[in-house]
């Protein structure tokens, strides 16, 4: 018996999708887990399981100051009881950001890197020296993206199967490309993804996201296509205009989207839309993978609010 929640999709009637005869969904991850929302709680699953197989009682995870992921490895710390160590990117500063205060409040040690050292944080050698320095652990890369979270992604198109869900196409955020890739070996060659870059430049997406589903289940899909022009400006960047498209978003759905990832793969998805790339008659989901956490961030380095309540 599994007692996973029914997917919770929600009409999207935006007069671009009507244009072109295309049926917009929302699927509502964000609420999927009260507090590890969307795809940060699905690519930690197996993760846990693992590091529990393991014997580990520590997690070790790299991330900036603002990390959904770091956010979501302390949190899930609390809740699974491991101790979690953050390898945060950039020097202390004396205020810390929301994020890492929540991270600390949730027990997280946090361990402040220089942003040279910072990118060294795939290299084997160091993070065994991290290791050695920091005590044993279990390490999850930054992003938590790898072939057990690609096997936790993969669930969400099981689920929507189960629930009998009729859909074309699934349309999803990306940083690592780690949640499309689990999407796609969920699908394994059936329908279509799209991603959405949240990075600037991110043609680097397309070797990630093969060699990620290479790794995880031994295959490349073809069956997907990146959008790479939603950056609005690249990672995390302060852009009116889409803060202006998140305002009249929730004013037309009551749905708050987050400014770094999720606001993004909506503007995204309309603008694929727009331009012809579903034929007519085909169901778009768009998987609103959380990120809310994010808003405190933005509010503290911009002053922006998000439109509603997170
Ligand atoms: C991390 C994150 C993503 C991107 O996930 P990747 O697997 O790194 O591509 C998308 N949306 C939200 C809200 C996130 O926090």
């Amino acid at each position: 018996m599994s007692l996973v929640p029914p997917p919770v999709l929600l009409e999207l009637p935006e007069p671009v999708a009507e244009r072109r005869g295309v049926r917009l969904r929302l699927l509502r991850d964000d609420l999927r887990h009260p507090e590890l929302p969307g795809n940060k709680w699905r690519k930690l699953k197996y993760n846990l399981l693992e590091a529990q197989r393991q014997g580990a009682d520590t997690l070790l995870t790299f991330g900036g100051a603002y990390s959904n992921h770091l956010a979501a490895v302390a949190a899930a710390g609390r809740l699974q009881g491991f101790r979690t160590i953050g390898v945060v990117r950039g020097e202390a500063t004396t205020t810390l950001s929301p994020t890492l205060q929540q991270c600390r409040a949730n027990g997280m040690q946090l361990h402040f890197v220089s942003r040279e050292e910072y990118r060294q944080r795939a290299e084997a050698d160091y993070v065994a020296a991290l290791l050695a320095e920091l005590g044993p652990a279990y390490v999850v890369p930054e992003g938590g993206s790898n072939a057990l979270a690609l096997r936790g992604c993969a669930e969400l198109v099981q689920e929507l199967d189960a629930a009998g869900e009729a859909y074309d196409a699934l349309a999803v955020a990306c940083g690592t490309g780690g949640t499309l890739s689990g999407l796609l070996t969920g699908l394994d060659g059936r329908r279509a993804a799209v991603g959405v870059a949240a990075l600037k430049g991110a043609e680097f997406l397309r070797a990630d996201v093969d060699a990620l589903t290479e790794q995880a289940v031994g295959k490349r899909y073809t069956n997907y296509h990146l959008h790479l022009n939603a950056h609005f400006g690249g990672y995390a960047k302060y852009s009116a205009e889409l803060l202006v498209f998140i305002g009249a978003f929730y004013q037309r759905h009551h749905v708050v989207l987050d400014p770094v990832y999720t606001g993004k793969l909506l503007a995204g998805t309309l603008q694929v839309i727009e331009a012809g790339y579903f034929a007519r008659g085909s169901t778009v989901v768009a998987i609103h993978t959380g990120g809310l956490q994010g808003w405190a961030g933005f509010q503290q380095r911009f002053g922006a609010a998000p439109p509603g309540p997170v």
